[in-house]
C-alpha cells in the first residue's frame, strides 16, 4: 500500500505535455491549462467509449479530461455490468499514454435537488463511493468521502432548469453548509450550452473556483461544432506554475481558473486581466498617418488580439478615431490599425478600454488600460 501510495505521488509530479494548439498566450512562467472537467461515457450515461474521450480531446488540443460517470445512474448497466467503478478512468488513463494528455480521474455524485450533482476530480477510488451493500453513500458521506481522498469538489449546472425551473442558480442551506465546511471548491457557471450570471456570483462571493465544462454524452462535434471557433466546447483554463498534476490541482484549488465559452471569456478579475494583458497589445506606430501628406497629430495605433476568441471593446477615453468608432473588434489571431487624433504630439498614450466579452461578474465586464510609448 506504501508502496503504490508513493507511486501515486510521483505521477502527480510528472509533466504531462501539451497540445499543438496555444488558445491564449500565457505570461512567462505560468501555463495555462486547457481542460474540460466533466465528461460522459457508456460506463455511466453517455453514448461513447473512453477511448473515443481521449481521441477527441487529444483532436481538440486540450490538456487535461475527467471522465466523471455517475455514480448512481448506469444507463447501459444490463449490457455493460461494471462493478468496478474506475474503469472507465482505468480504460482512459491506459489507452493515452505517451500521449500529451492528462486523464484526471473523477466522478459525479448524483443526487436529487437539493444538493444536485457534484463531481469530484483527483479522486483515486470510485469504489468507496459505495457502501457494504453497494449502494452509493448518500450525500454527506460522499462528498466527505471525495475530501477524504483529496478531491477537489465542485457542484455541476447550478442552474439546471430540471432542478431549477426559472434557471436561477441559488444556494439552498445544505450548500452552505458545504462552503463553510470547505468540502466544496469550486462551481460550474458555464455547463454544456448555457451560462448562469448568478452562478458566477455565487463563486465570487464565497470563493469558489469558477469552471466550465462540456458535459458531454454524445460524440462531441453533434454537440460542439470544431469547425467554427465560435463554437467550440466549454473549456475552463487552469492557471497552473508548471505542467504536472500537482500544480494543476493547486492552481484549482486556488481559484486560478478562466472560462472560454463561446466568444466569452469568464473568471475573476484578476485572473481575466493576466489573459487580456498577454492577448491583446496596442502598440504605436508613430504620428505617420500621411493621406494627404498633411496630418501631424493623428497617432497610427495597431492593436493586436494574439488569443482564439475575438477581441469586442470600446474604447472609453477622451479622443476619438480617424477611421474608426469607439467600439471595435478584432478577430481571433488578427491585428485592426487604427488612427487615434490626439491633437497635440504625444509621447505617450494611455488608452482605457472595456473588454466588453470579458467577463468578471453579473453585468460586469473588464476594464484595462493599454500604455503606448511613442518614439
Ligand atoms: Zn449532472
Ligand atoms: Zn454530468
Amino acid at each position: 500500500m506504501k508502496k503504490l501510495k508513493y507511486i501515486l505521488l510521483l505521477f502527480t509530479l510528472i509533466n504531462y505535455g501539451q497540445g499543438v494548439k496555444t488558445f491564449f498566450e500565457s505570461p512567462e512562467g505560468k501555463f495555462f491549462i486547457s481542460a474540460d472537467l466533466h465528461i460522459h461515457t457508456v460506463f455511466s450515461d453517455g453514448s461513447v467509449w473512453p477511448t473515443i474521450r481521449v481521441d477527441e480531446a487529444l483532436r481538440d488540443s486540450i490538456d487535461m479530461i475527467s471522465l466523471t460517470e455517475h455514480l448512481e445512474y448506469q444507463s447501459h448497466l444490463r449490457d455493460i455490468p461494471h462493478p468496478d467503478r474506475n474503469r472507465s478512468y482505468q480504460i482512459a488513463g491506459g489507452y493515452v499514454k505517451n500521449q500529451p494528455l492528462a486523464v484526471v480521474h473523477g466522478t459525479e455524485i448524483t443526487k436529487p435537488m437539493p444538493p444536485g450533482h457534484f463531481n469530484a476530480i483527483f479522486i483515486n477510488d470510485a469504489n468507496k463511493f459505495f457502501d457494504k451493500e453497494k449502494k452509493a453513500l448518500e450525500f454527506n458521506k460522499a462528498i466527505k468521502e471525495a475530501n477524504k481522498q483529496g478531491a477537489f469538489v465542485f457542484w455541476n449546472h447550478p442552474h439546471w432548469e430540471a432542478n431549477r425551473k426559472d434557471g436561477i442558480a441559488k444556494l439552498d442551506p445544505i450548500h452552505k453548509e458545504i462552503i463553510n465546511k470547505k468540502l466544496l471548491h469550486g462551481i460550474e457557471v458555464v455547463n454544456m450550452f448555457t451560462f448562469s450570471e448568478e452562478a458566477l456570483d455565487i463563486a465570487l462571493e464565497n470563493d469558489l473556483t469558477i469552471l466550465g465544462t462540456s458535459d458531454v454524452h454524445v460524440l462531441i462535434d453533434w454537440d460542439f461544432n470544431n469547425e467554427r471557433e465560435s463554437y467550440h466546447r466549454p473549456l475552463t483554463f487552469i492557471i497552473s506554475e508548471n505542467r504536472t498534476m500537482k500544480s494543476t490541482s493547486d492552481a484549482l484549488f486556488k481559484g486560478d481558473t478562466f472560462v472560454w465559452y463561446h466568444d466569452l471569456i469568464i473568471g475573476k478579475e484578476e485572473n481575466l486581466k493576466i489573459v487580456a494583458e498577454n492577448n491583446f497589445t496596442a502598440t504605436s506606430e508613430g504620428y505617420d498617418y500621411d493621406f494627404f501628406n498633411s496630418a501631424e497629430s493623428i497617432l497610427k495605433v495597431k492593436l493586436k488580439n494574439h488569443s482564439v476568441a475575438p477581441l469586442k471593446l470600446k474604447y472609453t477615453g477622451e479622443y476619438t478615431f480617424h477611421t474608426e468608432f469607439n467600439y471595435i473588434e478584432i478577430a481571433p489571431r488578427s491585428e485592426l490599425e487604427i488612427y487615434v487624433k490626439t491633437i497635440d504630439k504625444l509621447e505617450k498614450l494611455v488608452m482605457p478600454f472595456e473588454v466588453l466579452n470579458y467577463v468578471i461578474g453579473s453585468k460586469k465586464n473588464l476594464k484595462i488600460n493599454k500604455n503606448i510609448s511613442i518614439q
